[in-house]
């Protein structure tokens, strides 16, 4: 099983994700993910990140030999997460392998968490790419978000920043404000858990130096706009239509 654990809060772990979790025999993912899942009988096999590739085949072995096993990812396992991550193993592995049940479990993704919590930015159509080039080339990401923009997309950005690349964002929203000019700017860090913070802002005015890990960035298209309140953060929505 491959199974999402949703945004953070425990409310937002979906039932279906609960209960097979607690029918698992083995826990395997990333170490703040394991921690995430209630207590129980399963062994859990915390690794760090990055090492994708090893938790999917020790899953595989594992289930191989009979085990219940759970990889566990945040959000959705199958949006930049380990669910690849296990066919690709699969593809690469042994045979054995391919005659596993292999159970996809869905959750709560960081952009659906994150516009709802503002709002309804994704009322028409959208796009969502992973800012980092760890496993493809920046000038790939400059394709797609030039294409983006092309399509007066709503743009999400999961992965904008790392401590290993603080300047791509930057170098992101540049390419945006050149290509599209103003469009409105959320910053939904750590959504639904403690330390969630929402930034409302816009292209002209966004600070790369705001935009951390936690963090979900959403461009406007350029129908994409606030309804301001008094005293209370805005709504932030885009209409269900668009003119060709
Ligand atoms: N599988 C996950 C995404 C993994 S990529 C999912 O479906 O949500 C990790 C990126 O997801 C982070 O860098 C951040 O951009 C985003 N993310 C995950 N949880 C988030 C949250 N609670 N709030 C804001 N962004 C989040």
């Amino acid at each position: 099983m491959v199974i999402g654990l949703g945004p953070g809060p425990a409310r937002q772990v979906t039932p279906e994700a609960s209960q097979l979790l607690a029918e698992a025999t083995d826990i395997i993912g990333y170490g703040p993910y394991v921690d995430r899942v209630p207590p129980s009988a399963a062994r859990r096999h915390a690794s760090d990140n990055r090492v994708e590739l090893d938790r999917a085949r020790q899953a595989l072995t594992l289930a191989a030999d009979g085990a219940r096993v759970a990889v566990v990812s945040g959000g959705d396992p199958g949006v930049f997460a380990m669910a690849a991550a296990v066919f690709e193993a699969v593809e690469s592995g042994e045979e054995a392998w391919r005659e596993l049940d292999i159970l996809v479990v869905p959750g709560v993704t960081a952009v659906l968490a994150a516009a709802a919590r503002v709002g309804a930015p994704l009322g028409h159509d959208f796009c969502v790419l992973s800012l980092s080039d760890n496993l493809k080339p920046w000038s790939l990401i400059e394709k797609r978000l030039s294409a983006a923009v092309a399509g007066d997309f709503v743009i999400a950005f999961y992965n904008p920043a790392s401590k290993a690349r603080p300047e791509q964002i930057g170098k992101a929203f540049a390419q945006l404000r050149r290509e599209a000019g103003e469009r409105v700017v959320v910053l939904a860090k750590a959504v639904g858990r403690p330390d969630e913070e929402i930034v409302y802002t816009s292209l002209a005015s966004v600070e790369p130096g705001d935009v951390d890990m936690r963090t979900l960035v959403l461009i406007g298209s350029s129908q994409t706009r606030l309804i301001e309140r008094e005293e209370r953060e805005p709504w932030v929505y885009t209409p269900r239509r668009a003119e060709g």
